[in-house]
Formats: C-alpha cells, structure tokens, sequence
C-alpha cells in the first residue's frame, strides 16, 4: 500500500511534469473509485495546474479555475507519464491529457484509491482533510504535543501514533520501525510511556519517514519513465516483517502480535 513516503516521492515525481502545464482534457474509463469521479473532472478543459502538495496521503493538484483535485491511490493506486501512444494497460482509469508528447494515467487494480475535486478555497474543509492531525515531518508534531495527548490517554502508544486525528502518515510499517527504534513496546499504554520515550519516539517517527523518503528520492528518475513502476522501493526494515528472525541489535528473536488488528513486530528485550 502506499505510505506517506511514497506519496511524497509521488509528489516530488509529478510536479516538475505537471507545475504550469495544461491539461487539455480528461478520459475516464471507469469512474467507479472508492468514490464516484464527480463529472466536473470529466469537464475539465484547458485548466493549468498552478500548485501541488501533498496533505497526509492525499495529493492536491490546484488549478487555475479555483478548483483542486483530490487524489488518494487507495491500496494499489499509482500515477505515471506515457506518451498518448503508449497502449493503455489494464486498471489505467484516468488519463490527464497534458500535450502532443505526454500524458498522466491513474492506474488502479483495487479501486480504493478517489479522484474528487473541490474548491481551492475549501478545501481544507472537506470531510476527508478537516480532521487530520499534523504532518509528521512538520514543526507541528513534536514532543509537548505527543506528550500532552498520551498523558490522558490509557490505549497503546502504538495504536496512538497510527491515529489519524494524532498525527498523519505513520502507517503500519513505520509505527513499528519508529517504536524500535525509541526502544518502546507497541502494547504500552500510552499514560505510562516517560516523557523522554515520546520525545524518542517523535524524533524516531521523523527519522524513519525521512530516510524512507530520501530512499524514494533516488527512484524519481524512474518514476517518469513508462516502462518503470513508480516509487515504491525496497527498505531497510529491522522488525517489520521480521518474525523469528534475531534482533538486529541483541539478537532476541523478533515477536510478532496483533495490535489493533494489525500485525505488529517488536524486540521483546530492547522494547520495554
Ligand atoms: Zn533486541
């Protein structure tokens, strides 16, 4: 699935492409998303795209006709640049006509991914944006604010960095590399985790979201290439997905649980 890394790599790989360009038309051939593509994308024409930016693991593409669209790739969502030559494959939904030489395809096997547009203006009040927490990598999550909303809280710490209304963008496989790292256990209730722990774990969150990004960084010239898949990458993971497997830093064997539903892999010697 994409991740808040691959989203941004996504963004980074996309708007030298599309900053300033037109799109002269768009195609859709199954409008059927998670949610319907509202019709106003299939009118839009002749529209420049004037700002991209990436909310949590939406993309908003903003236009020069004081409308922005809202793109989630879902489960298995993807974006990437043909030539209008270039045979349509399987699952490509959507297709942004930009010019003679290039065009953007929404390709999407699962279909949990949306397409949407809203007013520039409003945006950031549409139900899917208003109640996101802060950016993980923004000076707005850091420790006096985790800190502040653990005290009260009596659920798992891990449960709270994967809250969406706490801090965006922290999905499965980066709560349990950030909580590996800041050498806390998954399942501890958030109210006993020290103040010096949080502050470990914000800057672990940081950490492993920057690194994963930076590693994305060195794809995007892939990225624009159409015989390339776009932006996901294999990491360096050091419990996720590791069960049995010895800890990398005392050779314990990894554990794995099932924490809110998740699969959660820890070092039962280094997290306490
Ligand atoms: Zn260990």
């Amino acid at each position: 699935m994409p991740e808040l890394p691959e989203v941004e790599t996504t963004l980074r790989g996309i708007t030298p492409h599309l900053l300033n360009q037109s799109i002269k038309k768009v195609s859709i051939y199954q409008a059927q998303l998670r949610w319907l593509i509202p019709d106003l994308v299939s009118q839009l024409l002749d529209v420049i795209v004037i700002g991209l930016e990436r909310r949590a693991k939406y993309l908003l593409i903003h236009l020069n006709n004081e409308q922005t669209l809202i793109i989630h790739l879902g489960m298995s969502g993807s974006l990437r640049f043909c030539a209008p030559n270039d045979e349509r494959r399987k699952h490509d939904h959507v297709i942004f006509h930009l010019n003679q030489a290039q065009e953007l395809r929404y390709h999407d096997p699962r279909r949990f991914g949306c397409i949407l547009i809203e007013p520039t203006i409003s945006v950031f009040k549409h139900p899917l944006l208003n109640k996101l927490g802060p950016e993980p990598l923004s000076p707005d999550f850091n420790a006096p604010y985790l800190i502040a909303l653990a005290k009260k809280r009596k659920k798992a710490i891990k449960s709270l960095i994967m809250d969406q209304h706490i801090v965006v963008g922290v999905g499965n496989i980066y709560a349990c590399e950030a909580l590996f790292i800041a050498k806390i256990n998954p399942g501890k209730i958030c109210s006993e985790v020290t103040a010096k722990d949080i502050k470990a774990l914000v800057n672990a969150i940081y950490d492993v979201l920057s690194a994963a990004i930076s590693q994305g960084g060195t794809t995007l010239r892939d990225f624009v290439q159409s015989d390339h898949q776009p932006g996901y990458f294999a990491q360096q993971l050091s419990v996720y997905g590791r069960p049995q497997q010895p800890c990398l830093i005392c050779k314990t064997e990894i554990t794995v649980i099932t924490l809110g539903q998740r699969s959660t892999f820890y070092c039962p010697n280094c997290q306490k």
